[in-house]
C-alpha cells in the first residue's frame, strides 16, 4: 500500500500520514498539493513524503482528490523544511508561505483509451451491454466526469463505478484528474518604454574605476555556481543597479533565471522600470496588491518557467522559479525583510543566502549602509566584500547642515520648520529643484489634550494615548489600528479647546503647505499607502513633474532616484534613538544616511544640501550621520555589540507570552524560565535568559504581553530546547488561554 505524509498550513510541527487510494489517476507525486481530511474538514495538504508499506494499516484516512497548483520543487521542499526547523514552524506553514493559493477543484474525468473501440468490433461485442453503453457515453467526447455520465443513465453510481472499474482493468478505458481552475488573466509580455524619469542603467563599457573592478570580481563568483554570498557596500548613488543588471545579463546568458528582492513592493515602481528598461524583458512582479486569481496564476507562471525574472518583497524569496542561478536583495539592511507576523517568522535575507546554497546559485545583498550582520559576515570572510567608495562621475555627496532643535521646536508647531530648513526650501524649490522632507512619524499630533482638565484620549485595548489624524479627523491607535471620531468636547470636562502636541507627516504636510505657492506637496506614509497604487502614483508625480515637495515616513528613503532633488530636510533625526533597542542607533544612521542619499543625485554637478534637524546636535552619532562615514560607525557599532553580547556576535529568541486574562503570561513566563534553569543546570551550553518582564508595550489590542529573550551563541541547541518546551507544554498553555510566540533572530522588541 502506499502511504504519503502532508503538510497542512496549521501551528504545528509535524505532518500527517494518509492513504493513497490504489486508483488515484497519474500517479502522486511528493510536491503535489491534495485534499484530505484534517480535523473533520476538508484541508489543502502538500505531499512531502511517499513510502510503501505491506503492513497491515489501520486508522488512517485516505486522501480525497488534487488541488490546483504546481508541484512544489525538492529545492522548495529542502528551503522549508529549513525554515521550518530554524524559525521553529509548520512545515506547512512555510509551505504555505511558498508554495502561493491553490485555486480550483478536481474531479475525476474517463476517457476512452481505444479509440479504435468502434472497428475492434468483435471485441466491443463480447463486452456486456452496460460497458457498451459506457463506451457509447465516453466516445461523444474528449472526457466525461462521473456527473455527466450518472446524468446520461438511470444506473446507481455504485454500478457505474463497478462497469468503469471494469473497463479500466481491460484497457479500454482511464481516468484523469481534470483541474478546473479560474481563468488566467491576462499578462502583458512586453517591457515598458523608456520615459522621462527612467533611463538604462549603463552597461560594462561605461563603469568606471570601482564598478570595473566590482564586476571582475562578481563575474567570477557568478561563473563558480557555487551557492556563495556577497555584499555590495557601495555608497549612495555609486551606481549598484547598474551591476545588479550586468549580474542579470550574465546568468541569464548561462541560461538560468533570477530573483530580485525590493523591501516593499508598493515603493519599487521605479526600481522595476529600471530593471525592465535596461533589460529589455518583463519580469513576474510579485505585490499584495494581486488579486488571489493573479497570484495563483502568476505562481504557475514563474513555477513553468515563464519569466527569467522574479520581483517582490520578501516572500518572493521563495518564488518557484527554475534554474535560479542570482538572488538580488537590494537594501539588505531594511526591517521589512523581516516577517513578524504570522509564522513563518522569516528573514528573507537570510533565507536568499540559504537558498543560494541549496540551489547553487549566488546571492548578492546589496546596501549602502549594510546590516551589522553582513558587515560582520563579510569580515569573517563568510561573506565576499564589493566595495563602491564613491558615487559616479565624481559627483559629491551631499553637504550635510546641522541644526539645533532645542529652543522652539516643542513650545510651538511652526518651529519643527526651522529658519535654516525653510530657507533651503525656498530657494531649492526657487530654484526648479524639488525637496523632500523626511519625519518617521505619521498622523498630525500624537498627543491630544483638553486645554482645561488635561485629558487626554487613550486605546480601550491598548492603554496607549491615540494619535490625531487630520486628514479625517480622527484619532487613531497606532498600536492596533482602532479609530473613532475625534471629539469636539471633552468627555471629563466637556471642554472644547484642546491642545496639539507632538509631530507627525500630516502636521508637517501643514506647515509645508503654508510655505508658498510655489510649492506642490505630496505625501508618503503608511496612511496614503494603504490604498493599492497610491504609494507607486505618488512617487510617479514626484519623479514627474506633478509634485516638487514630497513629505513622508522612512517610505521616502528608499531607493528613490529622481535628479533634481536639491534639498533633503530631516525634521527630528534623533526621534527614534531613544528606543530601547539595541539596533536603535543603527537604524538611526542608516535611516539618515539613506533619506540624505537621495540629495544630489543629478548629472548637473549641483551639491545636495542636507538639513538634519536634531536635539542632539553633539551626538556622536548624529555627527557619523551627517559625515555619512559608514565605516566609522561600523568601527563604533561592531565593539558594542560584542562587549554587550548582541547580534551579530549573539543570536537571540525572543519569546512573547500572550492571554487576555492579566496575569496568566506573567505564570507561564516564570514556568519557562524555571524550565531554562533546570536545562543551564544540566551544564547544557544554551544561552542566557533575560526576563521575563511585561513587553515594552505590556497590552497590545486587548491582549496583555510578557516577554523573555534568549540570547545564545548556540542557536541550535537553544531553539531546540525552546521546541520540546512548547510541545511539552502546548496543552497546559491551552488550558490557561496562554498563547507562546516564538521570533527566531527578532527585529521588533515591542
Ligand atoms: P545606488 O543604487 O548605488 O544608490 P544608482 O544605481 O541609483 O546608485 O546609480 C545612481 C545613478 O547613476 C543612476 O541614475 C545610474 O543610472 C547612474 N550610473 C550608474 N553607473 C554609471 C556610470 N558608470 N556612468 C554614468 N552613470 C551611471
Ligand atoms: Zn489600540
Amino acid at each position: 500500500m502506499l502511504l504519503c505524509s502532508l503538510a497542512f498550513n496549521i501551528p504545528v510541527r509535524r505532518e500527517f500520514t494518509y492513504i493513497v487510494p490504489d486508483d488515484w489517476p497519474g500517479g502522486l507525486h511528493v510536491g503535489d498539493r491534495v485534499i484530505a481530511p484534517l480535523a473533520g474538514r476538508d484541508s489543502t495538504g502538500i505531499v512531502v513524503k511517499l513510502q510503501r508499506t505491506n503492513d497491515p494499516i489501520t486508522g488512517l484516512k485516505t486522501i480525497q482528490r488534487p488541488a490546483a497548483g504546481y508541484r512544489v520543487p525538492p529545492n522548495l521542499l529542502q528551503l522549508t523544511l529549513w525554515v521550518s526547523d530554524y524559525y521553529l514552524c509548520g512545515w506547512g506553514e512555510a509551505l504555505a508561505a511558498a508554495a502561493g493559493p491553490s485555486l480550483g477543484a478536481a474531479k475525476i474525468a474517463y476517457r476512452l483509451k481505444r479509440l479504435d473501440w468502434n472497428t475492434g468490433k468483435d471485441r466491443v461485442e463480447r463486452l456486456a451491454a452496460v460497458d457498451q453503453h459506457l463506451l457509447n457515453t465516453l466516445s461523444a467526447r474528449r472526457y466525461v466526469t462521473l456527473d455527466t455520465i450518472l446524468k446520461s443513465t438511470e444506473r446507481k453510481r455504485s454500478a457505474i463505478l463497478g462497469t468503469l472499474r471494469h473497463l479500466i482493468e481491460r484497457g479500454w478505458v482511464e481516468s484523469e484528474w481534470r483541474i478546473t481552475t479560474p481563468a488566467a488573466p491576462e499578462a502583458s509580455a512586453v517591457a515598458p518604454a523608456p520615459g522621462n524619469d527612467v533611463h538604462p542603467e549603463p552597461g560594462i563599457a561605461q563603469f568606471d574605476e570601482e564598478q570595473k573592478s566590482v564586476w571582475g570580481a562578481l563575474s567570477a563568483l557568478l561563473d563558480e555556481q557555487t551557492g556563495q554570498t556577497a555584499l555590495l557596500w557601495g555608497t549612495t548613488g555609486s551606481g549598484k543597479t547598474a551591476i545588479y543588471c550586468q549580474a542579470i545579463r550574465h546568468v541569464w546568458l548561462q541560461g538560468r533565471s533570477v530573483i530580485f528582492l525590493v523591501p516593499e513592493i508598493g515603493l519599487a515602481s521605479q526600481m522595476i522600470r529600471r530593471l525592465e528598461i535596461t533589460l529589455g524583458e518583463k519580469a513576474a512582479v510579485w505585490h499584495s496588491g494581486l488579486s488571489n486569481n493573479e497570484r495563483f496564476w502568476m505562481a504557475q507562471r514563474i513555477a513553468a518557467g515563464q519569466y527569467r525574472l522574479a520581483v517582490g518583497a520578501r516572500s518572493a524569496v521563495f518564488a518557484s522559479i527554475p534554474n535560479l542561478g542570482l538572488i538580488v536583495v537590494d537594501e539588505e539592511h531594511a526591517d521589512s525583510y523581516k516577517q513578524g507576523d504570522p509564522a513563518p517568522r522569516y528573514h528573507a535575507r537570510d533565507l536568499a543566502v540559504v537558498r543560494a546554497k541549496i540551489d547553487n546559485a549566488l546571492c548578492l545583498l546589496g546596501s549602502a549602509t549594510p546590516s551589522c550582520e553582513s558587515i560582520h559576515n563579510a569580515q569573517t570572510g563568510k561573506y565576499r566584500l564589493l566595495r563602491l567608495t564613491r558615487r559616479v562621475l565624481g559627483r559629491s555627496l551631499p553637504v550635510v547642515r546641522v541644526v539645533d532643535l532645542r529652543h522652539g521646536a516643542a513650545h510651538s508647531d511652526a518651529s519643527w520648520i526651522t529658519n535654516d530648513l525653510r530657507d533651503a526650501l525656498l530657494r531649492t524649490l526657487d530654484s526648479g529643484r524639488k525637496a523632500i522632507v523626511f519625519l518617521n512619524r505619521r498622523g498630525h499630533s500624537t498627543l491630544v489634550s483638553c486645554q482645561l482638565c488635561g485629558h487626554t484620549e487613550t486605546c480601550p485595548d491598548c492603554g496607549l494615548a491615540l494619535t490625531y489624524h487630520a486628514s479625517d479627523r480622527s484619532y487613531r491607535c497606532h498600536i492596533c489600528a482602532r479609530s473613532k471620531p475625534a471629539l469636539d468636547t471633552c468627555p471629563s470636562c466637556a471642554g472644547t479647546d484642546f491642545l496639539l502636541r507632538g509631530v507627525g507627516t500630516q502636521k508637517i504636510e501643514e506647515s509645508l503647505a503654508a510655505l508658498g505657492p510655489q510649492v506642490r506637496l505630496a505625501r508618503l506614509d503608511a496612511d496614503i499607502a494603504s490604498k493599492v497604487g497610491a504609494a507607486a502614483a505618488t512617487l510617479d508625480g514626484f519623479a514627474g513633474e506633478k509634485h516638487n515637495l514630497l513629505v513622508g515616513t522612512q517610505m521616502v528613503t528608499k531607493g528613490l532616484d529622481v535628479a533634481q532633488v536639491g534639498v533633503v530636510g530631516v525634521i527630528w533625526a534623533d526621534q527614534q534613538m531613544a528606543i530601547p533597542d539595541f539596533r536603535a542607533e543603527e537604524r538611526t544612521f542608516q535611516l539618515l544616511t539613506q533619506v540624505a542619499g537621495r540629495a544630489g543625485r543629478g548629472a548637473d554637478g549641483h551639491v545636495g544640501e542636507v538639513i538634519v534637524q536634531t536635539f542632539h546636535p553633539d551626538h556622536e552619532l548624529i555627527a557619523l550621520a551627517a559625515s555619512q562615514d559608514s565605516e566609522s560607525f561600523y568601527q563604533r557599532e561592531l565593539p558594542r555589540r560584542k562587549q554587550l553580547g548582541y547580534p551579530p556576535f549573539t543570536r537571540l529568541i525572543q519569546l512573547a507570552f500572550s492571554s487576555e486574562t492579566p496575569n496568566a503570561p506573567m505564570e507561564s513566563a516564570l514556568g519557562f524560565a524555571a524550565y531554562w534553569k533546570t536545562c543551564l543546570s544540566e551544564s547544557r551550553n544554551l544561552g542566557k535568559l533575560l526576563g521575563p518582564s511585561p513587553a515594552l508595550i505590556p497590552r497590545r489590542a486587548k491582549r496583555h504581553y510578557v516577554n523573555a529573550l534568549i540570547k545564545t551563541t548556540n542557536i541550535r541547541a537553544a531553539t531546540s530546547a525552546v521546541d520540546d518546551y512548547r510541545n511539552q507544554n502546548e496543552s497546559l498553555m491551552r488550558r490557561r488561554h496562554v498563547t507562546l510566540t516564538i521570533d527566531v533572530d527578532p527585529t521588533d522588541f515591542m
